[in-house]
């Protein structure tokens, strides 16, 4: 049985906030920006936040120019406006509430690099006048002079160069968020799996496996930002249809005068890879494996991870003898039906807030932005 103490100041909040990646942490955030005197928890099952937000790439990015094209192609010019528009604003919302954080970001462009012929290149000026009124400038600019500067394989025969993407850190990034939630007031619980989330006529409650016992918190509303989890808290809609996609990860040891510079993309965007400090960090390449890879288990595999070393040494660093890998890694991605972030009721008190869809960085902003909007004043 728990005190009137406990109940009253540890087991009740007007906003509970499951999941402390960057879109429950932003959401806190938001949601106390509007109701200043709202009390605001965070649940995260991990010491630290152990989804997506912390084992990620740290591309601060709105996408690349294959990536754009398939999205006109395949959602319509108007959607994937919309969503490049979401994904720059919310990068711009996201930079601006860090600053003077040390967040490691740097504007060093982002490029994407083609081994062949690809149709998105014969369209570079037609999405240039579109994504124009968003950027501001030139987001797409052929640049065959950085595929020797950056010491690539003569096999890369085009590279594309936008001055809008930069890189920063994810752990630093994520930490600054949640130093700044704490700082605002929000009470942030690790080592707290929600296990089930009970809508009753008094209210909802929440309920928690602690380290040692579990616990049931009163809320007023619960916002389930779960990612790829969220199919374990919510049934019978559409964000149950969730699709998990497992992201894996390798870094080089220090590469001396390491020529490369910023972020790239890669095979439509399947691979990625930029420089950190004097590394390479690359990923990706789930279209080797889609079925092995639909999963949220943080394993590495070898099929993936040979096939990244061998891009590695065959066409981004070929001009280094022997690479060694320092870190590998993997972390899960998830994919909403219609591509699109989700902001929606689940339950009279119970909203769920996902669909980054591979660009957290840029996209968790808005969609913290759009849950304080639902919940008003
Ligand atoms: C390998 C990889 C590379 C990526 N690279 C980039 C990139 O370069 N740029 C970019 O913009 N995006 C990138 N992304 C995508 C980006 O990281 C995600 O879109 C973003 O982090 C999603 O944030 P989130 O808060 O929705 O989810 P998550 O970060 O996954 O957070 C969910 C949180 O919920 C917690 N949780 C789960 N279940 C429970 C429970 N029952 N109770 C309590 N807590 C729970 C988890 O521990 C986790 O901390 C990448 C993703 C991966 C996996």
């Amino acid at each position: 049985m728990r005190s009137i103490w406990e109940s009253q100041a540890w087991l009740e909040s007007d906003v509970v906030i499951v999941g402390g990646g960057l879109v429950g942490i932003q959401t806190a955030l938001a949601v106390l920006h509007r109701q200043p005197r709202a009390r605001v928890m965070v649940l995260e099952r991990g010491f630290m936040p152990t989804g997506a937000s912390t084992r990620n790439a740290g591309f601060a990015c709105i996408g690349s120019l294959s990536e754009v094209v398939s999205d006109i192609d395949l959602l319509g010019a108007e959607a994937a406006l919309d969503i490049v528009r979401r994904r720059y604003d919310g990068l711009q919302g996201l930079l601006s509430s860090c600053q003077g954080r040390d967040i490691g970001y740097l504007h060093h462009g982002g490029n994407e690099i083609f081994l062949d012929e690809h149709p998105s290149l014969s369209r570079i000026e037609e999405v240039n006048e579109m994504l124009r009124p968003i950027t501001g400038t030139t987001t797409f600019q052929i640049r065959h002079d950085l595929v020797s500067a950056f010491g690539f394989s003569a096999r890369v025969r085009h590279l594309v160069h936008s001055p809008v993407e930069g890189t920063l850190h994810s752990g630093k990034l994520v930490r600054a968020l949640w130093s700044m939630a704490q700082q605002a007031g929000v009470q942030i619980r690790t080592g707290s799996t929600v296990s089930r989330v009970e809508s009753d006529p008094a209210g909802t409650i929440v309920h928690v496996q602690g380290v040692s016992q579990e616990y049931q918190i009163r809320a007023g509303t619960v916002i389930v930002a779960t990612n790829a989890w969220i199919p374990e808290l919510v049934q019978d809609h559409e964000a149950a249809k969730i699709t998990p996609a497992r992201g894996q990860i390798l870094v080089t040891e220090p590469i001396e005068s390491l020529p490369l510079k910023g972020s790239f993309h890669f095979d439509e965007g399947y691979v990625y890879f930029r420089s950190f400090e004097d590394r390479i960090l690359l990923g990706g390449a789930r279209n080797l494996a889609f079925e092995e890879e639909a999963t949220t288990s943080h394993d590495i595999t070898t099929r993936i991870q040979d096939a990244l070393e061998k891009l590695l040494r065959e066409v981004i660093a070929p001009y280094q003898p022997t690479i060694n890998v320092e870190y590998r890694w993997s972390g899960t991605m998830a994919f909403s039906p219609s591509k699109q972030p989700i902001v929606e009721h689940v339950q009279p008190n119970v909203i769920v807030a996902f669909g980054c869809n591979g660009m957290g960085v840029a996209l968790s902003h808005s969609i913290a932005q759009r849950v304080a909007e639902v919940l008003g004043n």
